[in-house]
């Protein structure tokens, strides 16, 4: 078993973009954390600041390993240790180009279908699609 990577306890396995995100199964995704920085308050699925941050780690990583503009399925496969089958379902949708899929492409895709930026883990930040709908019309 794999520890906690806040204190080192026995850890469980925590999909960094959730799989109902549309997260994937692959290394970079997952991050092991005890059932306090887990589901406690201070864990990912109580605090949206932890959970942000963890993402945006996930997200800079993903720039990091992946530092060309286009890639080959077999490539992604090979860097991110992706199986092949996710694989296919990630770039299944996206748009094919003669050196590839579009770097850009792919980590939005890993991420769910949108990038994370720093600013968004100021606390008065509110995601747009996330204002509720009666609050929009009070703005309007
Ligand atoms: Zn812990
Ligand atoms: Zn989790």
């Amino acid at each position: 078993m794999k520890s906690c990577v806040v204190c080192g306890k026995a850890g469980e396995r925590h999909h960094i973009v959730f799989k109902n995100s549309g997260g994937f199964d692959f290394p970079l995704n997952f991050i092991y954390l005890c059932s306090e920085h887990h589901r406690g308050k201070n864990g990912p699925h109580k605090n949206r600041i932890v959970d942000l941050n963890y993402k945006i780690s996930m997200q800079n990583e993903l720039f990091n390993r992946l530092s060309e503009e286009y890639y080959a399925i077999n490539d992604i496969v090979k860097i991110l240790e992706i199986n092949p089958r996710q694989a296919k379902v990630l770039v299944n949708d996206l748009a094919k180009y003669n050196k590839g899929y579009k770097t850009e492409d792919v980590i939005k895709k890993l991420m769910g279908g949108k990038f994370y930026y720093g600013f968004m883990i100021d606390e008065n930040y509110k995601e747009w699609w996330n204002i509720p709908e009666e609050e929009i019309f009070l703005n309007k």
